[in-house]
């Protein structure tokens, strides 16, 4: 019998997902010897046998992989007879060695059903242990300190192992060989209420008790501490409300399981794939009325929605048996909290209480939020579950780059090779505190990469704080990507997209190439590039930022300021506003005071939803077009009238007409329901128009949609539909957000992109 000795590389997400214990079983099983270790961000082993079992082995290492694997590659080559290995199959040491590649770190991933069971087996040894996980499940990405992933290298270093927890991670027959977060209630973290008075299985108690008297928990969770009370309960969410200084924006609400869910909310198949996957992410559905308490979603009945993802929130569904409001441990919009201390002074005054653990979080992992827009997932909020799993970059970058980002639902990201790795969303980059989570989350991912970023990819506004933070970088070693060139870039980079493509980028503002506010834009782009083609019409802001947080001024800023291309506008909304507002903002029109114009999609959709009466205020970003989606529904429309014009070359969609019918309708007595309606489906129309004059003039027939306003599924759709019956290929974002959580990849693509175009002339 011939014996071939063979060298195998496995290629993916391989890392910290049972990898290694899945190739020992399966080369004991078909009777191969030789050895498997991590290296760098790959597996590797060298196997001896027939030829028969090693083509075995190596087909199944990819259609057998653990369930968190995600396989890219397997490459086999024959291995030199000198490297012959002894009998047996052995799970060696990890080794680092320099490649062009992102290391793999794993994110972290929802409790398996293996050890699900073990949770409420009263036989087992880890019955109702809140940190049992295995090879399939647990903590990753939030609990590593430096690369390979080993335990000694994890939180987890300060628990030494039991020797019943150490049997099991030595045996290579055992589902927890190697896993290295292993833990039991000897030897593992355990569970604290307030000042550690009480702790294990009296401390849920007494944190459950609380909950069901109707008070507000601080629970440390995976990545971060989250705020905890009952979701069917009117004044406890209220209070909540009041103490998290946030007025409207719904909570997110855990629901013990899948039919749970179904009883709150209508939930399709994409949405069910997405609540149970292990990725557990909040995913945003249509809840029927009445079934939480009203106070968690005011203005809409568009909630997130998510399942049990750690051992400790099954422990507290299942005992409470009721929908939880689980919340970011933060104060509005501050960076979620991880440390012990932080929290405390942080959320001392919003928590009744602290159920805790002495298992420390290294890095901030929010809940990552998702919707199934199209039919398919698509991410909102990228963190936990997702980040910082790498995503394909159709350009590979030469050297590495890293991409700051935008303001707003800020993430980084480093583009290493083909790939990019995003940092977990961090928050909106306006203050010190958010300024200090990216600046440690891009450190240690950085660090964990070991990479130091030869470039920076910025956006163009000099007053972001990740423009300052760009300035890090000498000036030659700067790439300015334009905000919404960044947008469409993520859209077609995501799909591989290389050549040219028309893109549509709707969305609040951002600084054009002109120094002017954009926001309703056609792009001719590609990765390297982009010209203008199209915009909205340009209407003032009165009061700059104040005019984004109160809608009733955007509408006087259309009514009164619009860009003047037809017949102005007869103001039929004003009287209902104080006078003195309105004189001032008139004063403010007239004399550009304070007042800078943009052509903004976002802000078109705050002034109709304030003309219709729906929102004159927005406590949080894309409140009052929340209201507008919200008031239009699935309510067929016909178009309002709208009007294309020319100006300086560009295609300029003037909605003065569209604005007249919005007032005359209301004037007449229609409801807003209608109207808002008729207003998704005007903008359909008008993109449709935009863009067929965009392809009639290149040829292109590739639309990418991105942009905070498509976030809304009423535009998306009607948008992709309408451009979809005109023959265009039509794409949107799915693995990065369409807001500006993904502006970094796009960026991330951009400079890749041009970087490599540079070396290769
Ligand atoms: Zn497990
Ligand atoms: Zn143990």
């Amino acid at each position: 019998m011939t014996t071939e000795l063979r060298l195998v590389e496995v290629h993916g997400t391989v890392q910290g997902v049972g990898f290694r214990p899945f190739a020992h079983r399966l080369a004991t099983s078909l009777g191969l010897s030789g050895w498997v270790r991590n290296e760098d961000g790959h597996v590797v082993s060298l196997v001896a046998g027939t030829p028969s079992a090693l083509a075995e082995y190596t087909a199944r290492l990819d259609t057998d992989a653990p369930p968190l694997a995600v396989v890219t590659s397997v490459r086999s080559r024959p291995a030199p007879p000198v490297e012959a290995p002894g009998p047996g199959f052995a799970v060696l040491a990890s080794t680092v060695a320099a490649t062009g590649q992102p290391r793999e770190i794993p994110p972290d991933a929802a409790t398996c059903p293996d050890c699900l069971r073990e949770l409420f087996d009263p036989d087992d040894r880890r019955y109702r242990y809140p940190f049992l996980n295995c090879t399939a499940c647990g903590p990753r990405a939030t609990i590593i300190d430096e690369l390979p992933y080993d335990r000694r290298r994890t939180a987890m270093r300060a628990f030494p192992l039991c020797p019943a927890c150490a049997g099991e991670y030595e045996d290579p027959a055992n589902r927890r060989f190697h896993a290295e977060p292993v833990a039991c209630p000897v030897c593992g973290p355990h569970l604290e209420w307030d000042d550690g008075d009480v702790a294990g299985e009296g401390a849920l108690a007494a944190a459950e008790e609380a909950l069901r008297g109707g008070r507000i928990v601080a629970v440390k969770g995976l990545g971060g501490y989250q705020l905890v009370c009952d979701a069917t309960d009117e004044q406890t969410v209220r209070r909540l409300r009041l103490r998290k200084h946030r007025p409207a924006k719904p909570f997110a609400v855990m629901v013990p399981d899948l039919a749970a869910a179904r009883r709150l909310a209508d939930v399709n198949q994409a949405e069910a794939a997405l609540l149970t996957s292990t990725a557990r992410p909040i995913v945003l559905l249509t809840t029927r009325a009445g079934a939480l308490a009203p106070a968690v979603h005011p203005g809409t009945d568009r909630v997130g929605l998510f399942l049990p993802y750690t051992p400790l929130h099954h422990l507290l569904m299942r005992d409470l048996d009721r929908a939880l409001v689980v919340t970011s441990g933060n104060r509005s919009d501050e960076p979620i909290a991880i440390d012990d201390a932080e929290a405390r002074r942080t959320l001392g005054d919003v928590a009744d209480g602290f159920l805790t653990h002495n298992r420390p979080i290294r890095a901030r992992y929010d809940d990552s939020v998702t919707h199934a827009p199209l039919g398919t997932p698509a991410v909102l909020r990228r963190a936990r579950g997702y980040a910082p799993a790498p995503l394909r970059l159709p350009r590979a970058t030469p050297e590495p780059v890293v991409a700051v980002g935008a303001q707003l639902k800020h993430t980084f990201a480093l583009a290493i090779g083909d790939r990019a790795v995003l940092g977990p969303h961090t928050g909106d980059l306006q203050d010190a505190t958010t300024l200090d989570a990216f600046e440690e989350s891009f450190e240690r991912l950085a660090r964990l990469q070991a990479v130091e970023p030869a470039w920076v990819a910025h956006d163009l506004h000099p007053d972001y704080l990740s423009t300052a933070f760009a300035a890090r970088w000498p000036r030659n070693r700067r790439i300015a990507v334009q905000h919404h060139h960044a947008h469409v870039a993520s859209c077609a980079a995501e799909h591989g997209v290389t050549g040219p493509f028309i893109g549509v980028a709707y969305d609040g503002l951002g600084l054009g190439g002109d120094g002017t506010l954009w926001g309703g834009e056609i792009l001719l782009a590609d990765l390297t590039g982009y010209r203008r083609l199209g915009r909205f019409a340009r209407a003032p802001l009165p009061g700059g930022e104040a005019a984004v947080r109160r809608p009733a001024r955007m509408a006087l800023g259309h009514l009164y300021g619009l860009e003047r291309l037809g017949e102005p506008i007869e103001d039929t909304f004003s009287q209902r506003l104080d006078p003195r507002e309105v004189r001032t903002v008139a004063r403010m029109i007239e004399r550009g005071f304070n007042s800078p114009t943009a052509s903004s999609a976002g802000r078109l959709f705050d002034a109709v939803s304030a003309l219709l009466g729906l929102r004159d205020d927005a406590t949080y970003e894309g409140e009052a077009a929340v209201a507008l989606e919200q008031a239009a529904g699935s309510l067929a429309a016909e178009a309002l009238p709208w009007r294309l014009t020319r100006v300086e070359k560009l295609w300029v969609y003037d909605p003065a007409p569209t604005l007249a019918a919005v007032l005359r309708r209301t004037a007449e007595g229609e409801s807003a329901g209608p109207v808002a309606a008729a207003f998704h489906t005007t903008l359909a129309e008008v993109t449709g128009a935009l863009v067929a004059e965009a392809v009639q003039e290149t040829g292109t027939d590739i639309v990418c949609l991105s942009g905070g306003c498509f976030q809304n599924r009423r535009l998306l759709t009607e948008v992709h539909d309408h451009l979809t019956r005109q023959g265009l290929r039509v794409l949107a974002n799915t693995a990065v957000p369409a807001n500006d959580g993904g502006i970094s990849y796009g960026q991330a693509a951009v400079a890749a992109a041009r970087l490599s175009a540079r070396k290769e002339t």
